[in-house]
Order: structure tokens, then C-alpha cells, then sequence
């Protein structure tokens, strides 16, 4: 089956904004010394809640692709949040007023070629991927299918005065989540036929005034709508309780011989020496790359990058982090920190050190505060004390998010 995944994201999260102004905390921003555009745009585990959504049904082949409704000030950060994830196939559409709407416009731009349409809230990041794939298989069978929960409270229908009238039969209730999948020109023409199609609170409303069967597959997961800043808070903590953290250890020492450009954290030092090397000889960079070898178990720099091997001449250090970083994030994780020392007598680095704690930052994807570079001399002690060669040790921390 082919199917278009349309993502919700229009809301003004207007009871979010109202519950985080009583709030004493602040959350982070994903992008720095501006507000976020909405609730979607805040940092849960780092990354911004809607990212957390997205990225869920990236993983899904059936999902062919996927139209984001947002509104229009959010579609730069969404776009910039597009490029830098590689995500496949995603468009950003500007929301309407209500949520029904939202879902037309972002309907309007799916791919005629797409049978089926999901329809997701943004704000849901924890929907498994194990429960998308049920909702999707279960297409084969019926017209309109939705995910849900059996209600476990007791329920009790009430009089506005405050009375209990009756206590209702929970057994039959089910709360409606998403997503909601139906058929591209079922909910088209559903749009079309009926009036009050815009008011409507979810797409399973319209399928039933349709007159088509909707199913519910009930699952066991959480899969909560972050409505206020208490929910954002929630999510937070499940997401840091499911966290594994680890730490990795680097350490590497380059001689220093004439006509060589001197290369530390990626900035070029004037000297009148600088590192011998298959590499550019960063061995600054070469520590910090041995540390996320480490946190990760994946070997290290040398089994990557042999010396033996002549396309590894002269390659540029950045670009062998950045490789190293790529397979980490592959497997889930991501660097928080990165501490590191630089052993050298001469030159001074006072001056350089701030360049180089920014631009290892810059590769990491971290805040400069997230990453220190503290310089030594080593008081004319040893090979580098005697000014023939450089050591520079770091030690990362990353982190993976097991849900
Ligand atoms: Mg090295």
C-alpha cells in the first residue's frame, strides 16, 4: 500500500504558552536567542518535539510522503529541521484555522498516487512504530482505521450543578488517538460533501458522518498529546528515564617537524612547525573522534582511517569526525559533551583556544558551553615539553534515547 502521512501542526498551543508562563522553568529553544514558532519547536532530549514525530514514520516504507501543516512563521525552522535530518520526501504547508482545515490544505498537496492518507498530531512524538505499522496493516481489511486506547478510568456523566447523573459503562469507551488513516478520496470527497466538515476534531468524525465504518486497533503504548507544559515536562522525564548514557576516552600525540601546517581543533595555529601525519595531523581532532569510537565500541581511528591506505593522504580531520559522528547517529547516538586537553609547549594557544572550542562545537552540533579545550604545558618535561611533538586527550559523552 502507498500512503501520504499528513502531520498536524497548526495549533497556536495557546494553553501550552498559557501553563508555561506560569511555569518557573524554561524550556529550551531549538534554535538559539529566538522564541520558538510554536510548542512543537521546543528541545525534548535535544531535539525539537515535532522531530521526534516526524521521524517516527521515516522509518516506515509505506509511507510514501509527508506534508507538515505549520504555521507560516515555523516553515523556515521546519525546513532548515528537513534539510539537516536528510529527511525523505516532507513538504511544509501553511495550517488554517482550525485543525480540520489544516488537514484539507495539507490533503490538497498530498500525491494523487497515494491511496490511503495518515493523519498524525504533531504533537504525539511517542507513537511506536510498532503501532503504525498495525494502523497500516490493518487497511487491508477496513475503510477507516484509527488507533486508541481503552478508556481506564471509571467515567461519570455529570450535571453542569456538579451532580453525578450516572455512571457510564467504560467497557464500550475508547479514546480516540492518532493516527487515523482512511482512504485519500474518501476523506477528499467527505471534505467536500459535508458543511460542518471544517469543525470537526479528527478525521474519524467526518468518515462517520460519511457513513464509513470506522476501526479502532486499541495498543498498549503511551502515546500522549503534549498539550500543556506539565505534558512537556512528562515527556521529558520519560525520555531521560529511557536514556543510556556512556563516555569515551581519547588520546593521541603527533610529532612536530618543519613545513608542515600546524592544525588543532580544525584551526590553523601560525607556527613554524606542525604536525607529521597520513593525515592532516589534527591531533586534537583525532582525540575527540577516538572518544566517540570509544563511547560507541566501534574501534578506533586507526581501524577506520589506516595510514596504509593512500585515499586516507592528507585527509582533511574534520572529515573524519564527521564520519565517525554520522555512524553514531546511525546507531541512536548523539555527543552532549566533549571535554579535552591539548599538551604543547609552544606556541601559546590563549589565543586560539576559544576558536577551537567554538569549531569543534560547530562539527558536534553542540553549544559552545557543551565543549571545553583547557591547554598544558608540559614544564619542559618530556617529548612534548622539549617542543618535538603535540598530545591532546578528550573524553565524550553521549547519549541514546531507548524507548
Ligand atoms: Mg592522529
Amino acid at each position: 500500500m502507498k500512503a501520504s502521512l499528513i502531520i498536524a501542526a497548526g495549533g497556536s498551543g495557546s494553553r501550552f504558552q498559557r501553563t508555561l508562563e506560569s511555569s518557573k522553568r524554561q524550556p529550551a529553544g531549538t534554535s538559539k536567542n529566538q522564541t520558538p514558532p510554536s510548542k512543537l519547536f521546543y528541545a525534548l532530549a535535544g531535539k525539537p518535539l515535532i522531530a521526534h514525530t516526524v521521524q517516527v514514520f521515516q522509518k516506515n516504507p509505506q509511507v510514501q510522503e509527508t506534508v507538515i501543516a505549520a504555521p507560516l512563521e515555523a516553515h523556515s525552522e521546519l525546513k532548515a529541521m528537513i534539510r539537516d535530518n536528510r529527511w525523505r520526501n516532507v513538504k511544509v504547508v501553511t495550517g488554517g484555522a482550525t485543525r480540520a482545515q489544516s488537514v484539507y490544505k495539507a490533503l490538497r498537496k498530498t500525491s494523487p498516487a497515494s491511496e490511503w492518507i495518515l493523519v498524525h498530531d504533531g504533537a504525539r512524538p511517542f507513537v511506536s512504530a510498532e503501532a503504525v505499522e498495525k494502523i497500516c496493516a490493518a487497511g487491508k481489511k477496513f475503510e477507516a482505521v484509527i488507533l486508541g486506547r481503552k478508556v481506564v478510568p471509571t467515567i461519570k456523566e455529570m450535571h453542569e450543578d456538579g451532580r453525578v447523573l450516572r455512571t457510564v459503562d467504560r467497557s464500550k469507551l475508547a479514546e480516540a488517538e492518532t493516527p487515523q488513516m482512511m482512504r485519500r478520496k474518501t476523506l477528499l470527497r467527505a471534505y467536500e460533501d459535508f458543511s460542518g466538515a471544517f469543525e470537526v476534531t479528527d478525521e474519524a468524525s467526518l468518515m462517520e458522518r460519511a457513513g464509513v465504518q470506522v476501526h479502532l486497533v486499541t495498543h498498549e503504548g503511551w502515546n500522549p498529546k503534549i498539550t500543556t507544559y506539565k505534558d512537556f515536562e512528562l515527556a521529558e522525564a520519560y525520555l531521560n528515564q529511557s536514556s543510556i548514557i556512556r563516555t569515551g576516552f581519547g588520546r593521541d600525540t603527533h610529532r612536530l617537524v618543519e613545513k608542515r601546517k600546524f592544525l588543532l581543533g580544525g584551526i590553523h595555529v601560525p607556527y613554524e612547525k606542525g604536525p607529521l601525519g597520513h593525515s592532516d595531523g589534527d591531533a586534537l581532532l583525532h582525540a575527540v573522534t577516538d572518544a566517540i569510537l570509544g563511547a560507541i565500541g566501534a574501534g578506533d581511528i586507526g581501524d577506520w582511517f589506516s595510514d596504509k591506505d593512500p585515499k586516507h593522504k592528507n585527509i582533511a580531520s574534520t572529515k573524519m569526525l564527521q564520519a565517525v559522528l554520522k555512524d553514531a547517529a546511525a546507531q541512536g547516538f548523539t555527543v552532549t559533551h566533549a571535554d579535552t586537553v591539548v599538551i604543547l609547549e609552544r606556541p601559546k594557544l590563549g589565543l586560539y583556544k576559544k576558536k577551537m572550542k567554538e569549531n569543534i562545537a560547530r562539527i558536534l552540533g553542540l553549544s559552545s558551553d557543551q565543549v571545553s579545550v583547557k591547554a598544558k604545558t608540559a614544564e619542559g618535561l618530556g617529548p612534548e615539553g622539549q617542543g618535538l611533538a603535540v598530545t591532546c586527550e578528550a573524553i565524550v559523552t553521549v547519549k541514546r534515547v531507548e524507548l
